[in-house]
């Protein structure tokens, strides 16, 4: 299940995030984009993130806003932008060629970490993901 190993990279972010933030004492949420073509269930990542966060200092009350990302991509021969799914096999709804391109569909990148700040305001700080 390698949706558990994702949620520990995404909580290792969120726990050196607040290591380096001075006067933050705990990370409130997590927003993640995951591309469709990343293989990614996240009904599991998000039962895999709850169940590990209270493991990670500060990250207990952390929340999980996880979106997926629906690929795109240019077929070989016809140059029509599309998105492919499994469904009707990845193949372009214009010309039935295969993919030539993917323009997207493989992300898998932490977009915001939000912490609670000691004693002030709450900021926003970004960080990418590179899985
Ligand atoms: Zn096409």
């Amino acid at each position: 299940m390698h949706e558990a190993s994702i949620a520990n990279s995404i909580l290792q972010i969120v726990t050196d995030k607040l290591s380096t933030t001075p006067h933050s004492q705990a990370a409130r949420r997590v927003h993640i984009i995951v591309g469709a073509f990343r293989n990614v269930d996240l009904d599991s990542l998000q039962f895999a993130f709850d169940n590990l966060r209270g493991l990670y200092h500060g990250c207990v009350n952390c929340e999980l806003e996880a979106d997926m990302i629906s690929a795109r991509a240019i077929c070989l021969e016809g140059n029509h932008k599309y998105s492919p799914d499994f469904a009707h096999a990845f193949r372009c709804p214009v010309c039935q060629g295969p993919i030539g391109k993917l323009l997207c569909g493989e992300e898998l990148d932490v977009i915001t970490i939000t912490l609670e700040a000691n004693p002030v305001e709450a900021n926003s700080m970004e960080g990418i993901f590179n899985a």
